[in-house]
């Protein structure tokens, strides 16, 4: 049985942002059981609640058979493939992953919240969820998301 996940790509370091999401878009098809069924348009946003560089920002449908934290370890593996430094939240970053939803699956714990807990109040991860899921759009939280500074650009091919 596949559920149905969407991961939430974001990057704003480095010197090719639409190469690094197609890269991690090609990672997120090689991983085991796992398939990717939509992929949005890259989107470039301010950064939220931070500085640095504009972010370049996508959504990938994936159907998969991992479990939700084999899927979060797999993600994690995949930034740590990109350089990525943890500093502090919202820090600029190579790459950043988020597991937005899993199937159905509300979860908390101290390494995987399901939903996302901010999915609801971005943009950046709103528009192009919509994009390629438009009946979620009872995620979408508040207005705040609504004055965020993001465009559409090319989609994300594999
Ligand atoms: P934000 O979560 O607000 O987008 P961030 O992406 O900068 O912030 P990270 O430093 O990438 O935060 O992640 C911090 C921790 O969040 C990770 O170690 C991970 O275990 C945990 N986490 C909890 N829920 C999720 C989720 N749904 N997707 C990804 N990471 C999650
Ligand atoms: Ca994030
Ligand atoms: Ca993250």
């Amino acid at each position: 049985m596949s559920s149905r996940a969407y991961v939430g790509l974001g990057a704003n370091l480095g010197a090719n942002l639409s190469a690094t999401l197609t890269q991690a878009a090609l990672r997120l098809a090689a991983l085991p059981g796992t398939q990717v069924a939509a992929l949005s348009s890259t989107w470039r946003s301010a950064p939220v609640d931070a500085g640095g560089p504009d972010f370049l920002n996508a959504v990938a449908a994936l159907d998969t058979t991992l479990a939700p934290l084999e899927l979060l370890d797999a993600l994690q593996a995949i930034e740590l493939a990109h350089g990525r430094e943890r500093s502090y939240r919202n820090a600029p970053r190579t790459l950043d992953l988020d597991l937005l939803l899993y199937g159905e699956l509300t979860l908390d714990t101290p390494r995987l919240t399901l939903p996302h807990p901010r999915l609801g109040e971005r943009a950046f991860v709103l528009l192009p969820l919509l994009e390629i899921a438009p009946e979620l759009g009872h995620l979408a939280v508040g207005e705040d998301w609504q004055a965020q500074r993001i465009e559409r650009l090319a989609p994300l091919s594999l």
